[in-house]
């Protein structure tokens, strides 16, 4: 057993998320004092006093359990959700990407491999990214239901009936009133908008059409430049539903079918069947979107890296403009950390293998990196990677994943972030993620957004 004594570091999160590259949980404890331990096979390890630079404590770390463990994690000690916007801030500092390159690899100790995703990430977003007005915010509106859940979720979803739905609505219609009379006293305007869950099309046809009539009603979407829908389940997906949607100007949509495998899909806990994507993407069609995104996750249970790149294969096929490569994340509220406390951990090589060889896969099939965020959790601490086919690109996602943009959250879940450009600082203002919770205080969480983003003095 491990004992880490991280003497004289602040911050000891970004040490511990560090260690958890190198061992699994039930391997290693975090001490808060320098305990003489006796006990046999216990080894403490503490930071040496003459290191007192975070990055450096992270380099001793790492070359130490590198000794230790034979491992070598691809991020070095990048433990951060944004590896992106750092390469940015190296590219500004050095002007130069072979040297941010270098510094990526020689400083932080990433593999080639990484440095070169994180810098091609960074360059396709600047070819779609200009500069943005101040006044330009990203608008959220969560609808947490979905029609079962998914082992490895960790999102407030829930299975509801009509009625609490219709509450829930009512709720929500309050909040989107508010806030669009706080945009329009502001002079904020929404640049794009994003309707996402849980999943959306769980409404009815009616609540769909209602909801989407009230905000594009209150909301000033003169401007606007992108208007996304989760439809994600693919069990929710009818032609009717679809054609609502896109008949309210949404450009966008969502179909994530996470694997192809039907045995797979049964037991993450979905209640469709490969075929079912692959009709939902006919229906889609038909309708005619700008673009589709498909969501897989590498590193479910079960599953090979073969199993995983059949699945890619199959997406692939499906020719949607955006996938989205998510690394299994498995959070403390989800089913399968339950069942399974080192799940993360052991499946590092497999997913490994899984990304190395979809990335070049979705390369020759002409799909670009075009944003990428870390998880806490996530199996082998990979990452989340966006791919689009040229121009395609999802803007929401690029502003909102590097945190340069004012976003308004609404509905439970909703986590609104007041970005400080001046200061490169954002302030978060979370609503509830209970829906009921949310609905019961509905007053509180407007009051929030007003304490917190509207009664503001700095304009963003
Ligand atoms: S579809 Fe997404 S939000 Fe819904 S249960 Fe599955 S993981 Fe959770």
């Amino acid at each position: 057993m491990y004992k880490f004594y991280f003497n004289r570091v602040k911050n000891r999160y970004e040490l511990n998320e560090l260690v958890r590259m190198f061992l699994p949980s039930s391997a290693y404890e975090i001490v808060d004092e320098e305990i003489d331990s006796h006990e046999p096979d216990s080894k403490l390890i503490r930071i040496p006093d003459d290191i007192d630079d975070k990055n450096q404590a992270k380099r001793y770390i790492f070359n130490l359990l590198k000794e230790h463990t034979g491992l070598k994690p691809d991020w070095g000690i990048l433990t951060g959700v944004r590896p992106v916007k750092l390469a940015g801030e190296i590219i500004k500092k050095t002007n130069s990407i072979q040297r941010t390159k270098e510094i990526l690899m020689n400083e932080y100790y990433t593999t080639e491999a990484k440095a070169d995703l994180i810098l091609k990430t960074w360059e396709n977003q600047q070819r779609v990214i200009t500069d943005l007005d101040k006044k330009a915010v990203a608008i959220y509106i969560g609808i947490p239901f979905c029609p079962t859940r998914c082992i490895y979720c960790s999102f407030p979803s829930n299975q509801a009936n009509e009625a609490t739905i219709k509450d829930y609505l009512k709720a929500l219609y309050k909040e989107i009133e508010y806030v669009s009379r706080e945009l329009l006293n502001k002079g904020w305007y929404p640049e794009s908008l994003y309707i996402g869950g849980g999943t959306p099309t769980i409404l009815s046809d009616t609540d769909l059409k209602e909801l989407i009539e009230l905000l594009l009603k209150s909301i000033d979407t003169s401007k606007l430049k992108e208007f996304t829908v989760e439809a994600g389940r693919p069990d929710t997906i009818t032609y009717d539903k679809l054609k609502i949607i896109k008949d309210f100007g949404v450009g966008r949509i969502c179909i994530n079918p996470q694997s192809m495998k039907e045995d797979t899909l049964k037991r993450i806990g979905r209640n469709h069947k490969p075929s079912d994507i692959i009709q939902a993407f006919k229906i889609a069609e038909k309708v005619g979107f700008d673009v589709i995104n498909a969501d897989l996750i590498a590193g479910l249970p079960g599953e090979s890296p073969m199993d995983f790149i059949d699945s890619l294969r199959g997406i692939i096929r499906l020719r949607p403009e955006n996938i989205t490569v998510h690394t299994l994340a498995v959070k403390r509220a989800s089913k399968l950390k339950e069942e399974n406390e080192e799940y993360s951990y052991n499946k590092g090589n497999k997913v490994r293998t899984m990304l190395d060889n979809g990335s070049d896969l979705l390369d020759d099939s002409g799909y670009r990196p075009y944003y990428l965020y870390r998880q806490k959790q996530m199996a082998g601490n990979f990452e989340n990677v966006g791919y689009s086919l040229p121009a395609k690109e999802c803007l929401f996602n690029i502003r909102t994943i590097e945190d340069n943009q004012t976003i308004v959250a609404l509905g439970a879940g909703g986590i609104s972030k007041v970005w400080y450009p001046e200061e490169n600082r954002i302030k978060r203002i979370p609503n509830v993620s209970n829906y009921e919770i949310y609905i019961e205080r509905i007053d509180d969480m407007i009051e929030r957004k007003r304490d917190g983003i509207f009664a503001i003095e700095e304009d963003v």
